[in-house]
């Protein structure tokens, strides 16, 4: 749905990272220690970035990387979580031109459920017996599951350096790729199973050195704190304890159908994905996770957040989610009853969406600290973008960062904020209009069929 509303949105185009000079002054950040909260996809992408753009007549003089992240390994990377749509957004820009800045588009790639282009893909799910390999369509469906609006994947590729797509990935499978890379480069050290708890200020005046402390107790003195712990950052909660998170107003219920063979899973939902929009009030989602697995998620509008039963959850309590699910999705027939009676419940998960607007940074106060991704501007799903914008947002602090024609630490990391604010912002808005289309009912949804109806036009 976001592909589609882009359209109709305002245009804020991403800068050719590729031939971007790299100044000869990198002192601000030169031989620091930089500790990076969150091994999560904006924490790994930043470390990954900095390899990548650090000028080579500078390497001796490469900033130290500790990065502190509170799961454990396998826990962080095994989790099968939920699948991400990594976007290529034209000339706006997205996940995927950073994967591709990175020199891991391929590898990604490789390990997508669906790749929008059938250019050079060797994903299993959507090889056809014929041999020949169909994309995955990024689809709008009524309520019968007949496709109101379909994208066309190759309008929405950028060909400005080579054909690149967008694509569905699992979180976790996204994640190991970019794990492995950066425990590949040197002078990083991950610290697993660690959790910050909170950071200090420790200027001296001589130097700007501030301390992360760890849950237990121990301290880590750094020049600079990436805040990558995600939307719920700890770090943020104290140092910003007012910047908390808003209730957007929705609730979800999500899981993954497995089934035996992919022939079983109700089609068209082995390849495409995308909304049904039933106009009832409640919003539907579907996407194929893997070979023989396809998620669900299904939600409405609640003016307070559901309490949240804690994880593992009772049987009692699985038997609930799933009928009440079956329930809420009367209105899309057979199709999606099959994907709820097939669910796994270890992926069954409820949740309220929250969110909240990119902020600037305090200096002054809260010293060298820059929160990123999540930390800095949540997104709900609606927004199918938290991921594209942790990538953008660590290429181009770094960016900024090792330009080195700003002056200094600070006017980098506000060239940057110049940058981060307004996309986000652009984002957060089409998340809540993506919400309203979603769960629009009445007036409103007559309203957003007609819009369909010209827009699919025009696709
Ligand atoms: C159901 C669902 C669907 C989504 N779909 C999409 C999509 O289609 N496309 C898209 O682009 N985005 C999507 N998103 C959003 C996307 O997952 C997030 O925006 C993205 O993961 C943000 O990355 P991050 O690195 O900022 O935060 P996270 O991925 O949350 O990473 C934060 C990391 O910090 C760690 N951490 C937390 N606290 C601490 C601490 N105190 N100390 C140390 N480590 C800590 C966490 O364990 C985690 O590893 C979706 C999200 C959900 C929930």
């Amino acid at each position: 749905m976001h592909t589609i509303f882009q359209l109709l949105s305002k245009r804020y185009t991403r800068e050719n990272t590729s031939s971007s000079p790299l100044g000869p002054d990198v002192s601000h950040v030169a031989s620091k220690h930089i500790v990076v909260a969150g091994a999560g996809i904006a924490g790994l992408s930043f470390a990954l970035s900095l390899h990548k753009l650090w000028p080579a007549s500078f390497s001796s003089q490469l900033p130290r990387i500790t990065i502190i992240e509170r799961d454990s390994k396998a826990d962080r990377l095994g989790r099968e979580g939920y699948t991400l749509s990594i976007r290529v957004d034209g000339n706006r820009g997205g996940g995927v031109q950073v994967l591709d800045d990175l020199g891991l588009y391929e590898v990604v790639r490789d390990v997508a459920v669906i790749v929008d282009s059938g250019i050079g893909v060797d994903t299993d799910c959507i090889n056809l017996s014929d041999g020949k390999q169909k994309a995955g369509n990024m689809v709008l469906w009524d309520k019968n599951w007949r496709p109101l609006l379909k994208v066309d994947p190759e309008k929405m590729q950028n060909e400005s350096k080579r054909k690149l797509s967008g694509m569905r990935i699992r979180r976790n499978a996204l994640q190991e790729v970019l794990a492995n890379a950066t425990a590949a480069l040197p002078d990083v050290t991950m610290m697993w199973e660690r959790r910050v708890v909170n950071v200090k200020n420790g200027a001296t005046g001589a130097g700007d050195s501030m301390v992360v402390v760890l849950d237990d107790g121990s301290n880590i003195s750094c020049d600079i704190i990436i805040a990558a712990d995600g939307s719920k950052s700890k770090i943020r909660t104290a140092l910003r304890p007012s910047d908390g998170l808003n209730y957007s107003g929705v609730v979800a219920i999500s899981g993954n159908a497995r089934f035996e063979s992919r022939d079983q899973i109700p089609k068209p939902l082995a390849n495409d994905w995308g909304a049904l929009l039933g106009w009832t009030g409640v919003g539907i989602f579907v996407a194929p996770v893997d070979p023989t697995a396809a998620l669900w998620s299904l939600s409405y509008r609640a003016g307070q957040p559901r309490d949240i039963p804690r994880k593992p959850f009772s049987n009692a309590t699985i038997s609930s989610l799933l009928e009440e699910a079956r329930g809420l999705g009367i209105h899309a027939g057979p199709k999606f009853r099959t994907l709820v009676d097939n669910t796994d419940p270890s992926t069954l998960m409820v949740f309220n969406a929250f969110d909240r607007p990119p902020f600037r940074h305090d200096f002054e106060k809260h010293g060298n600290v820059i929160w990123i991704g999540d930390a800095n501007h949540a997104v709900t799903p609606f927004a199918g973008n938290g991921a594209n914008m942790a990538m953008m947002d660590s290429w181009d602090l770094v960016k900024e960062l090792v330009k080195g024609e700003h002056g200094g630490f600070e006017k980098s990391v506000r060239a940057w904020e110049r940058s981060m604010m307004p996309r986000t912002e652009a984002v957060l808005k089409e998340s809540h209009r993506n919400m309203d289309v979603g769960h629009a009912v009445g007036w409103k949804a007559w309203f957003y069929w007609s819009i369909l109806k010209v827009l699919a036009l025009f696709t």
